[in-house]
């Protein structure tokens, strides 16, 4: 028998209203059950945006600084249990030990950054046209906060769309992936050790469509933060649209790509794309699944990097020496082969590594499948070019000058990191004017992003909010204050204050 855990709502752990559960289990090895969770629908979605309705008011008077208290104890919290999760996420996601401690130290400096951001000046001083006019800006909580999150990053991201939006007078209702809930019920456990006010912060496991949906569709949901796929969150950009009173940022996916001049470093070069393709098995938004190399050069590149494919040890997260483990669900080892099989019957395509099922017999009740390489020339029509696979897959693809190198990176419908490795600070330079991406890197990997950057992309990849200091426009709304100082009605632009013009007074 394994635990059953439930739902966070006003303070309380509650089952959800259906009575229904379901598993979570470790993709390494699906015999191995994480738990049970409960299997929220509407009416569970309805009583925690209940719950952070009537904190709200409340949670908003308490000073700015007051409210980074709490979050700076949840930091305390969880710097103390950081192996603890940090093994926790590597069990449920599949990510390597030390990506799993990575993603807890990632939501630790998350929550040092939100807390100590309260102190810094808010809102801005603005110069009137009228010098007995003094005006500013000051920015005031949505009110309710829907944090909808996906399970690659399962501590880190949620502290991203929660830390932010308390501390600016929110309260939440979170949503995690369904893929990864202990993960979110150890991090309430956090939060409610910290001591945060009934209701401030509340979370419901389940599925998208039953208990994140309701959330987006809700009147009394004034802001809904979104990380997960390009097809989920056009979902829910349409319906905030429609529903007019509403904010909302999401980020997306990407199909990144890394440049490789013919100046580069090919020891920097292999590893940058090794790391951009396969780390966390391709599962980041990140992830490169193209790399363009210089024709002068791609023989060589790609002779080290097939070399390198080849070596890469994948295996269960938690052995010592893994680079790679698994991918999250059935449904993700589905898509993964399905694209690299595309890929063997393209007559186009040379495939270079094929390691889909290169793993020993005890592994077989994993989700495993291993890295996959090929080289292509760029096709406009070929549409694993432009699709995201989110998997170890990836395109190897010749270019002849910088200008073909960034039409070609520019030809995907995503905008969301990119890589140049050149020895040339021109080439580098043009690359950053010209590629139409949000994130950037020179000569090391499309990955590695740091809380106090801004993180986000361009194009279908997203509205380039839902992060850092940025997620404050997502989750606050502005006014615009003018005080008068005299006794006269003076107005801008020239405008007449005369009430009485023309008449006997
Ligand atoms: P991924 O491909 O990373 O799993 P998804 O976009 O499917 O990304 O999921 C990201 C988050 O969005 C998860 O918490 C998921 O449950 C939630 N989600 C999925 N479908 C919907 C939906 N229709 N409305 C709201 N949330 C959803």
């Amino acid at each position: 028998m394994t635990d059953t855990y439930k739902n966070y709502i006003d303070g309380e752990w509650v089952t959800a209203r259906s009575g229904e559960t379901f598993e979570s289990v470790e993709p390494a090895d699906t015999d191995r059950v994480l738990g049970q969770f409960q299997r929220s629908t509407e009416e569970d979605a309805q009583r925690a945006i209940e719950a952070a309705n009537e904190a709200q008011e409340q949670w908003q008077s308490l000073s700015r600084i007051d409210r980074a208290a709490y979050i700076e104890e949840v930091f305390k919290i969880l710097e103390q249990r950081t192996d603890e999760l940090g093994e926790l996420v590597s069990r449920e996601c599949g990510k390597e030990l030390s990506e799993g401690k990575a993603d807890v130290v990632e939501a630790i400096h998350m929550l040092q950054y939100a807390f100590g951001n309260a102190r810094q000046p808010t809102g801005e001083v603005v110069e009137s046209e009228i010098p007995a006019k003094d005006s500013y800006v000051h920015r005031q909580p949505a009110g309710v906060v829907a944090s909808i999150t996906p399970w690659n990053f399962p501590i880190a991201i949620p502290i991203w769309l929660i830390a932010i939006p308390l501390i600016e007078g929110n309260t939440v209702v979170w949503k995690p992936a369904e893929q990864t809930p202990k993960c979110a019920v150890k991090l309430m456990e956090v939060f409610d050790e910290a001591g945060i006010p009934d209701g401030v912060i509340n979370m419901i496991t389940g599925y998208g469509e039953d208990s994140g949906a309701p959330l987006v569709s809700s009147n009394d949901v004034d802001s809904v933060l979104f990380t997960g796929s390009a097809k989920v969150g056009q979902m829910i950009q349409k319906d905030v649209a429609v529903q007019g009173d509403k904010q909302c940022a999401c980020e997306m996916g990407g199909k990144n790509a890394i440049i490789v001049t013919e100046d580069a470093d090919m020891d920097i070069a292999v590893h940058s794309a090794i790391m951009s393709a396969y780390k966390t098995t391709g599962q980041r938004c990140v992830s490169a699944e193209r790399v363009l190399v210089h024709e002068d050069v791609i023989d060589e590149f790609q002779q080290r990097f097939v070399s390198a494919a080849e070596k890469i040890n994948y295996g269960h997260p938690v052995e010592d020496d893994v680079f790679m483990g698994p991918l999250v669900d059935d449904a993700q080892v589905e898509k993964t082969k399905e694209w690299n099989q595309r890929v063997r019957d393209l007559d186009a395509a040379e495939v270079l590594v094929d390691r889909e099922t290169d793993i020993g017999e005890e592994h077989a009740d994993g989700r495993f499948v291993g890295p996959f390489a090929y080289r292509i020339e760029y096709d406009d029509d070929i549409d694993v070019l432009h699709e995201e696979v989110f998997g170890p897959h990836v395109a190897i693809m010749p270019y002849s000058d910088l200008d073909e190198a960034i039409e070609i990176h520019n030809s995907v419908e995503y905008g969301l990191a990119m890589a140049i490795c050149t020895e040339d600070y021109r080439k580098a330079r043009r690359a950053r004017q010209d590629c139409e991406v949000g994130l950037g890197y020179v000569n090391l990997p499309s990955i590695g992003a740091e809380v106090h950057l801004p993180f986000g992309g361009v194009k279908k990849s997203g509205s380039g909010i839902a992060s850092g200091k940025d997620i404050i426009r997502a989750v606050t709304h502005r006014k615009a204050w003018t005080v008068n100082n005299e006794k006269d009605i003076e107005m801008a632009q020239g405008l007449s204050a005369d009430i009485f013009r023309g008449s006997d007074e």
